[in-house]
């Protein structure tokens, strides 16, 4: 997506050799122009799945996984929890999620009642790396006997396995922008096809 690439290639920031930086438009701070964009970008990409709801995880992935749901005609949006909550009502379906950008191992979690047996479920996040996020998310849904009929991600960084693994396994992937590497702090884009 031409925006989004645009944008990683004025303002992302390279750390090390595999972390990428976009807090000035998505991950601290939000473009929501181009937030808005990428949501058009992902409906048009999945509508024919016809989705029931969307799913992410807290935090980043929720202004995404908005403006997604909007642009598929207003469709719910389902955020998996980091923690459990006083007000969470216990009857949740649970998985363990490595963070790569934390080095911490958390459990996610959904209130079965919003994911209902059957539904037809559009997964979407801000990055793909290694593919912990995305899988703890299908395993919510495997749980539910839900159905993922897609995977959204923002940028993919192509030289982790995540994405790959996902492709091999017949998923309907689509990444609106792929790293291919990080070389002293400049982020190399792979071509659009
Ligand atoms: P994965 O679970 O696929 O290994 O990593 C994806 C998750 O880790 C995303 O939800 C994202 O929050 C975080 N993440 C992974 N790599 C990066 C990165 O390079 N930059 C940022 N900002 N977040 C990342």
């Amino acid at each position: 997506m031409e925006q989004l690439r645009k944008a990683i290639e004025d303002q992302g920031v390279g750390i090390g050799l595999d972390v990428v930086k976009v807090d000035m438009f998505l991950n601290h701070r939000i473009d929501t122009g181009l937030l808005f964009a990428m949501g058009e970008a992902w409906a048009e990409e999945f509508r024919s799945e016809k989705p029931d709801l969307v799913l992410t995880v807290e935090a980043s992935g929720i202004a995404m996984a908005v403006a997604a749901a909007h642009a598929l005609g207003d469709i719910p949006v389902v955020f998996a929890k980091k923690s459990a909550a006083v007000t969470n009502s216990g009857d949740v379906v649970e998985a363990p999620v490595y963070s790569f950008t934390h080095k911490t191992q958390n459990h996610i979690r959904v209130d079965r009642k919003y994911l209902p047996e059957g539904s037809r479920v559009l997964i979407i996040d801000d990055f793909l790396a290694d593919g912990q996020a995305v899988h703890g998310l299908m395993s919510l849904c495997e749980q539910r006997k839900a159905k993922v009929v897609g995977v959204g991600i923002a940028i993919e960084k192509g030289f982790q396995p995540g994405g790959e693994e996902l492709r091999k396994a017949g998923v309907h992937l689509k990444s609106l922008a792929i790293v291919d590497a990080i070389e002293d702090g400049k982020i190399r884009l792979r071509e659009e096809d």
